[in-house]
């Protein structure tokens, strides 16, 4: 129960026990940021007809072959075609319509040629079309034609279940006229801080006392992550005040309870000890820095976590368990991160376990360099929010050179 773990071995445990959450239909103007729980598919051709890319006009490229500026050629233009406005006849030798962006293919066409080639290129807004029109140069078959199905075939698959709904996402879904979609139930966690010395932000601090902060960042990791935090208030260190937060944390109804701090060796620490009445830990030390004292079990079946409390343990704790965590709940099929390969500007040192440093990744001759941002202190936030990249210090490595690549997150 007390051994070491790697940070790999902790998280494949970790992961064992989570699984994708239920479903729920919602609209599409709430869908984005939300994981799909269906493949989609086309209901139809897309595009459905045959329209055009240009205002301009359409016929057939046949007769304009010969066309240029000094020898336009002449056609009778016998329609007007706006968008949204289909026409009916069918155009034949040496006639044109008149066509708008978007607007349907007339029948006996092939080709489109922007109105800024015709003699027509200074029309106004609203101005009457011509009974005639100049073409200066030639076109050939589909030029300007967005051709029904170029872009997707009735039933071609076009988003794959699982993935997390992007701006773009929400746009095909309405191109497919789908008013609502199947997505998995946002995750619900419930945030437990517990610690004698802290203080709710925006009341008094009196001495030895700290604004809890943790809460505040976790749930908006939470939330970026696609779930939803619900805040237990602060919790005091003593035994029967975490066990009542605890079951509190219960009768909420969470997939996952989170706690922060109170999970170390010391003697006002009793939160392991809390858990183990109701639960069991399957681990609660884990061979990283920060962040080593990091539990991981369940109270009463439901999944449990102790973060660590120093505020930039807790962060890359939540970034490395929690929320791959979160995201397989949500359903997402892909929770790795990726790494990308960065030089050292600078000599590091660590102490052997696998480290996670706060550093400002720049860009050189397409090359990526790495400088930390002060001192790594877990307590210290400040060097975070300095920071654009988490370097990943391997396992058993106690020094690295200057030159020296290491992997990095980048945040
Ligand atoms: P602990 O895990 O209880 O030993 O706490 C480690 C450090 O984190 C201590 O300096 C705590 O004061 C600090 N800490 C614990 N919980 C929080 C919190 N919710 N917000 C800010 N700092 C915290
Ligand atoms: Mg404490």
């Amino acid at each position: 129960m007390s051994t070491l773990l790697s940070v790999t071995k902790a998280l494949d445990n970790l992961l064992e026990a989570f699984q994708p959450v239920d479903c729920e239909q919602v609209e599409l103007t709430q869908a984005a940021g939300r994981v799909l729980a269906e493949d989609i598919h086309a209901g139809f051709d897309l595009p459905s007809f045959d329209n055009s890319t240009m205002d301009g006009f359409a016929f057939r490229s046949d007769d304009v072959q010969e066309a240029s500026h000094e020898h336009p050629i002449t056609l009778v233009v016998v329609a007007d075609i706006p968008a949204g406005h289909p026409y009916l006849g069918v155009l034949t030798q040496g006639q044109a319509a008149r066509i708008m962006t978007g607007a349907p293919l007339p029948a006996g066409v092939d080709a489109v040629i922007p109105i800024e080639d015709t003699d027509a290129a200074h029309q106004q807004a609203g101005e009457p079309v011509s009974l005639q029109v100049q073409v200066f140069r030639p076109v050939q078959v589909g030029d300007y034609v967005r051709s029904r199905g170029k872009d997707a075939r009735a039933r071609d698959l076009l988003i794959h279940c699982g993935t997390r709904l992007r701006p773009q996402e929400v746009g095909l879904l309405a191109m497919l006229g789908m008013p609502s979609v199947k997505v998995y139930r946002r995750p619900r966690l419930a945030i437990l801080p517990t610690g004698d010395e802290l203080t709710r932000v925006g009341d008094p601090l009196t001495p030895g006392k700290i604004y809890e902060s943790n809460t505040y960042a976790i749930t908006a990791q939470v939330e970026q992550a696609g779930g939803e935090a619900v805040s237990l208030g602060l919790i005091a260190d003593r035994f029967e005040a975490v066990k009542e937060a605890l079951d509190r944390a219960l009768e909420v109804n969470v997939d996952v309870i989170l706690a922060s701090a109170g999970v170390s060796v010391g003697a006002y620490d009793f939160v392991r000890a809390a858990v183990e009445q109701g639960g069991r830990l399957s681990f609660w030390r884990v061979n990283m820095r920060p962040g080593k004292p990091l539990a991981f079990g369940s109270y009463h079946g439901t999944p449990f976590i102790g973060l660590p409390g120093n505020p930039v343990s807790a962060f890359i704790g939540f970034e490395i368990f929690v929320r791959p965590a979160l995201l397989k709940m949500a359903g997402q099929t892909d929770w790795s991160r990726p790494k990308i390969p960065v030089v050292l500007l600078e000599k590091v040192g660590s102490d052997g376990r696998e480290s996670y440093l706060r550093a400002v990744v720049t860009y050189r001759d397409g090359r990526a360099y790495a400088r930390l941002t002060g001192h790594q202190d877990s307590g210290n936030l400040r060097s975070l929010i300095q920071a654009n990249a988490l370097l990943i210090i391997p396992n058993e490595v106690k020094c690295l050179p200057i030159g020296a690549e290491v992997q990095a997150w980048l945040l």
